[in-house]
C-alpha cells in the first residue's frame, strides 16, 4: 500500500486507541497499547524499535534509521502519542472511534498530534519496503504524556535514555508547517522556531485571622484578591524577539501592510483566527487560573493562595518576574511551581531550506514563516540535549478551517488531503534532510 493511502489507515488506527492522558497516573490509558501498535508496524518492516516505560503503561518507542552517510549529524524525528481527555457528550461524532465523513477524519488527536505521527510511520514504512534510506540517520521517537508536561514520555526518554538521541542535532516535531491563508493563492506554513516559557507561580496571602463578623483590616483573601485582580489585568509591555520580528515582517510584506513596530498587534489583527497563538508572543501573559482560601463560611482564614499561568518569551523570564513581585506587592509571596525555559533557533540553514523547498514544490503559493508557540511541547525537552528544534508537522488546511481552534478542541479532525498532502511533503523534506 502506497504511504498516502496507509497514513489514512494509520492514523484510523491510532484514533481508535484511546490514549487519554488525565494527568494522573491512575486514569491514565492506552499510551502502552499505542506504542505496541507503533512499534509492530515498524518492526514489521525491518526496524529494531525499543518500548522504554517509565511507569507501568507510560510508554515510548524509540528507532533509529540508518541513513546513507551514518557519520553526518542525526536528525530527531517526534510525536507524542497521548491526548487530552474528550468529552463524548460534547462531540458529534464518537472521538475515539475514528469515523471518515465529509473528507475529514475525525476524533481526539487527529491534529494533537496522531496526524503527524501517522504519516511519519506510513513515509518510514514505505521507504523500507522500497529500499530508500535517509540521507543521514533519523532518530524516531513516538513518546507517552505530552499532554501532561512530559514527564513520563520525552522527559523521561532524555534523562534516562539519551544514547538514543546521540549524534542528533536537529529535530522535527509537532505545531508547525500547517498552512494559514492570507487572502488570493497565497498560503503562509507556519514554521515552530521558538516556544514561551512556562512559569506557574503560586501567591500567598497571610492575614490575622478571626470571626467573619469581626472588623477585620488584615484579611488574607481581601490582600489576595487584589494582587489576583492587578495581575490578571496587567499587560505586560510588547518585546519583539527575533522570532516574532521574522514573522511579522514577512506577514506584512505579504499582507502589502506597513508594519508598524510601535502597534504590532494591528499586523496580527489580520491573520485570522490564528492571532490568538501569535498575538500571545508579543509580551509576556500571567493569567490567574486558581484560587483557594478558606474553610468556613464565618470563618476569616489565615492565609489564601492563587495559582498564575504566567508564559514568558525567550530572555525574558528574570525582568517578568522583577515585574510580577512589583505589581503583586512586598506583603505577597511567590512561590514557583512549575517551570520550563523558553526555546528559540534561527530560521536559517539546510534543514529551513529543505522544508521550504518542500512544502513549495507541493503548494505552489506557500511561504514558509517562522513564529513562536504561545504553549510549549516537548521540544522543550530535547532543546535540553542541545538539538535545535523546529515545530514542522505540514498540512495544507482550507482557508475557512479554524485550525488552532480543534487543538483539544471538541470535533477534532483532519481533512484525509492534507494528511497527504504532509506525508508527500515530509517525503520530500527528508530526501533533502
Ligand atoms: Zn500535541
Amino acid at each position: 500500500m502506497d504511504a498516502t493511502d496507509e497514513v489514512i489507515e494509520i492514523c484510523r488506527d491510532l484514533l481508535r486507541i484511546d490514549t487519554t492522558n488525565t494527568g494522573d497516573l491512575d486514569t491514565s490509558v492506552g499510551e502502552r497499547v499505542a506504542a505496541e501498535y507503533v512499534a509492530e508496524k515498524l518492526a514489521e518492516v525491518g526496524f529494531q524499535p525499543e518500548i522504554h516505560e517509565s511507569e507501568p503503561g507510560r510508554a515510548s518507542v524509540v528507532a533509529r534509521f540508518e541513513g546513507e552517510d551514518p557519520s553526518r549529524d542525526a536528525l530527531l524525528i517526534h510525536g507524542h502519542l497521548d491526548v487530552v481527555p474528550a468529552d463524548a457528550s460534547e462531540w458529534s461524532v464518537d472521538p475515539f472511534g475514528g469515523e471518515i465523513k465529509d473528507g475529514y477524519l475525525w476524533g481526539r488527536g487527529a491534529v494533537d498530534m496522531k496526524d503527524f505521527d501517522a504519516m511519519v510511520l506510513a513515509l518510514v514504512r514505505q521507504m523500507k519496503r522500497e529500499g530508500r534510506k535517509p540521507p543521514r540517520d533519523v532518530v524516531l521517537a513516538f513518546v507517552a504524556d505530552e499532554e501532561a508536561g512530559s514527564t513520563y514520555g520525552a522527559q523521561y526518554l532524555v534523562e534516562h535514555h539519551a544514547r538514543h538521541f546521540e549524534g542528533v542535532t536537529e529535530a522535527i516535531g509537532e505545531v508547525g508547517g500547517f498552512s494559514v491563508s492570507v487572502g488570493g493563492d497565497q498560503r503562509l506554513y507556519l514554521i515552530e522556531t521558538a516556544e514561551k516559557g512556562i512559569d506557574w507561580l503560586r501567591l500567598h496571602a497571610k492575614g490575622r485571622p478571626g470571626h467573619g463578623s469581626m472588623i477585620n483590616d488584615d484579611n488574607a483573601v481581601t490582600a489576595l484578591a487584589e494582587a489576583v485582580a492587578r495581575v490578571g489585568t496587567h499587560r505586560f509591555p510588547v518585546v519583539l524577539t527575533p522570532t516574532v520580528r521574522a514573522f511579522l515582517e514577512q506577514v506584512s510584506q505579504v499582507l502589502g501592510i506597513e508594519l508598524d513596530l510601535d502597534d504590532p498587534e494591528a499586523a496580527v489583527g489580520k491573520i485570522g483566527p490564528i492571532a490568538m497563538i501569535i498575538g500571545a508572543t508579543l509580551r509576556n501573559t500571567a493569567n490567574p487560573t486558581r484560587l483557594a482560601a478558606g474553610y468556613k463560611d464565618n470563618v476569616i482564614p489565615s492565609r489564601a493562595s492563587a495559582t498564575i499561568d504566567c508564559r514568558t518569551l525567550p530572555g525574558q523570564s528574570e525582568q517578568f518576574e522583577a515585574e510580577l513581585r512589583r505589581i503583586v506587592g512586598p506583603d505577597i509571596e511567590l512561590e514557583y511551581i512549575h517551570r520550563q525555559p523558553a526555546i528559540e533557533t534561527t530560521f536559517d540553514g539546510d534543514l529551513v531550506a529543505a522544508m521550504s523547498a518542500a512544502l513549495r514544490a507541493e503548494d505552489p503559493g506557500a511561504l514558509a514563516v517562522p513564529y513562536m508557540l504561545s504553549g510549549g511541547t516537548d521540544a522543550k525537552q530535547f532543546a535540553k540535549l542541545g538539538i535545535r528544534c523546529f515545530g514542522f508537522s505540514p498540512v495544507r488546511l482550507p482557508a475557512d478551517l479554524n485550525f488552532g481552534a480543534l487543538f483539544h478542541g471538541i470535533d477534532e479532525r483532519i481533512p484525509l488531503e492534507g494528511l497527504q498532502f504532509g506525508v508527500r511533503v515530509l517525503d520530500r523534506f527528508l530526501q533533502q534532510s
